[in-house]
């Protein structure tokens, strides 16, 4: 396919915000694309080069790409920045100085190949080979490309297309809506949307069902659903494998042989920031090929107690790592079996793949079974919960015994238990950003006084709107949040954002934070869980809780159907 043709796609894509419409534009964009382009087409199509596991950026600034559009256009670098001033949009600008150019016909292919080659590039002089590269390929394009590009390379390509849409709209490509459960299953083992859609046209649906876990490639990870208290708990699951709940950072950890990888909550690489991990599971964990999952927290060595989220997540740093993990050594509590040795491990029983786990790991300092505790007594449960919260910890989680593990899902085979204490929400709720407000009063003086939190929807994968959150973030916490918005802000409320709020700002909907509020109440103000009267959920008292959650997609805000049930469970706190 020439690349010309992918961006009438992404024309079109664009200019519809109705998810039947873009299932129709998608399905016939796969349908007229070969195997060799399909993932590639997958892969740009939601602003990158590859999944996020394979950490690969390209690395270009908005400072870099300026100065290859300049040497493209022939036009002095002041010219460029100016029209990026004027438009607030990289692509733009691009199209704007690049009129009246022809392109050469560049394929998908070949657009991609170059694109790879200049993110790999680094070294000595990488920066001007890559605005040299850049610029290059600039000078094969027509002005449409070339918008599409330069938002593509500096991240901020946004279509707003879904895992789900995609899911969605390559089986209605094969024609057979029924087939997305099938797919749906590939995708939460792989993480891979590309790899799944090439092999659904290299193989077919027979290919996509032989589709195994794989060492290296991250299984969507499993999420908790929440009941007000152990007794609910019980009626829920008869029996149940009670564990502690740590608060540290979630990580899968693949071993192949003596090579290394770990992928954190939201399938990022973070391999290189837990060496000491690392170490302790090529040394005790006793398998050839092992995906096994736990919480990675810093801890006293000499008392043994546990540390807080906030010591913890000083460990998530580029630099100094190896000093870092002297200071603050990590704790590995391990609470999951994927695979092991050439047998996928999800589809088993949990009781199982626990057994398993214990038996595979020998004694040692870092890495350590969580703590767990079967029963079918409430009481047990209360007397646990208890001592996790004397000790720091956050709760418990309640796993079913014969449930497989459900890659990708929250459901009720693993349910949360947390503190609830009297006037606050047992659960922090997790907004993602959509806008922000200027502020009055003190605040004027950073352009910054108040955020608007929305939650997702997956069924329309739109983000609605649920709460103003205006404390809980110090001054300085504040005028970083502005900088920060102000580098993805937009001229017009985004397309996914449903609001009936206007906000002073809008802004792509990126950042998660995390929100404590008193309740949740019903509210006309805000458009979560509305119903037909036009009533929807909002926070009472809302306050932010730490900073931007980078651990969390924007789609992994929490879900209105989950303000719902939180709702509905507040009336029956009883711990
Ligand atoms: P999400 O469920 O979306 O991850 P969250 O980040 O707020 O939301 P919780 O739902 O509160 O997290 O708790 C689930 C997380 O708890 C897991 O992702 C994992 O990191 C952590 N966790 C701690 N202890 C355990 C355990 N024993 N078993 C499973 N998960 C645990």
């Amino acid at each position: 396919m020439e690349f010309l043709t992918l961006t009438e796609y992404f024309e079109r894509l664009e200019s519809t915000s109705k998810r039947l419409e873009m299932f129709e534009i998608l399905a016939e964009l796969f349908k007229s694309s070969s195997a060799e382009d399909i993932d590639k087409i997958v892969y740009m199509s939601q602003g990158q080069l590859l999944p996020p596991f394979h950490g690969l950026e390209t690395g270009i600034s908005e400072k870099l790409i300026e100065r290859a559009i300049a040497e493209a256009s022939d036009e002095p670098v002041k010219k460029v920045e100016h029209a990026y001033k004027e438009t607030g949009d990289m692509g733009l600008a691009a199209e704007g100085l690049l009129r009246g150019r022809k392109g050469y016909g560049l394929t998908v292919l070949q657009v991609y190949e170059e694109l790879t080659d200049i993110a790999m590039t680094g070294g000595t002089k990488s920066v001007e080979r890559k605005i040299g590269m850049l610029a290059n390929l600039f000078r094969g394009m027509s002005p449409k490309e070339a918008k599409y590009i330069a938002r593509l390379v500096i991240g901020k390509l946004r279509l707003g297309i879904g895992d789900p849409t995609f899911l969605e709209s390559l089986s209605l490509a094969q024609g057979d809506r029924e087939l997305r459960p099938v797919l749906e299953r590939a995708y939460n083992i792989c993480s891979d949307l590309g790899l799944v859609a090439k092999t659904l046209l290299e193989k077919g649906m027979e290919g996509i069902s032989k589709m195994r876990v794989t060492v290296g490639y991250p299984i969507r990870m499993a999420l908790c659903e929440r009941l007000p208290s152990p007794e609910d708990i019980i009626a829920k699951m008869g029996t149940a494998a009670i564990e502690a709940k740590y608060d540290g950072f979630r990580v899968q950890c693949h071993k192949d042989g003596d090579k290394i990888e770990m992928f954190s909550r939201n399938l990022e690489k973070t391999t290189r920031m837990f060496p000491e991990i690392a170490a302790a599971v090529l040394k005790y964990v006793r398998a050839k090929r092992a995906i096994i999952e736990g919480e990675a927290l810093a801890y006293n060595e000499e008392s043994g107690e546990l540390l807080p989220f906030q010591v913890t997540i000083q460990r998530k740093r580029k630099h100094g790592i190896e000093e870092l993990s002297k200071e603050l050594p990590l704790k590995f509590f391990v609470f999951d079996l994927l695979y092991l040795d050439d047998e996928d491990y999800t589809e088993k029983p949990f009781t199982e793949r626990r057994a398993k786990l214990e038996a595979i790991i020998d004694k040692n300092s870092i890495i350590e079974p969580s703590e767990m505790v079967l029963t079918g007594n409430p009481a047990d449960i209360h007397r646990l919960f208890e001592n996790t919260i004397e000790r720091g910890l956050e709760g418990a989680i309640a796993k079913r015994p014969d449930a497989p593990y459900a890659a990708g899902a929250r459901n009720f085979n693993w349910i949360k238990l947390k503190r609830s204490y009297k006037g606050e929400l047992s659960d922090t709720v997790d907004v993602c950003i959509v806008g922000y407000f200027t502020g009055r009063g003190a605040r004027t003086k950073f352009g910054i006084g108040g955020l608007l939190g929305a939650v997702y929807d997956p069924e329309s994968e739109t983000f609605k709107t649920l709460s103003k959150i205006g404390s809980g973030f110090s001054d300085e916490e504040f005028a970083q949040l502005k900088t920060m918005l102000d580098g993805i802000k937009l001229k017009h409320k985004h397309k996914n954002v449903d609001s009936d709020m206007s906000a002073d700002i809008w802004v792509e909907p990126r950042y998660v934070i995390s929100v404590t509020a008193d309740e949740i109440t019903r509210s006309p103000m805000h458009t979560a869980g509305r119903d037909k009267e036009g009533i929807g959920y909002a926070l009472r008292f809302p306050r932010a809780k730490g900073f931007i959650r980078t651990d969390k997609k924007a789609e992994d805000a929490n879900t209105v159907s989950e303000i719902i049930d939180m709702y509905e469970q507040q009336k029956k706190v009883s711990l």
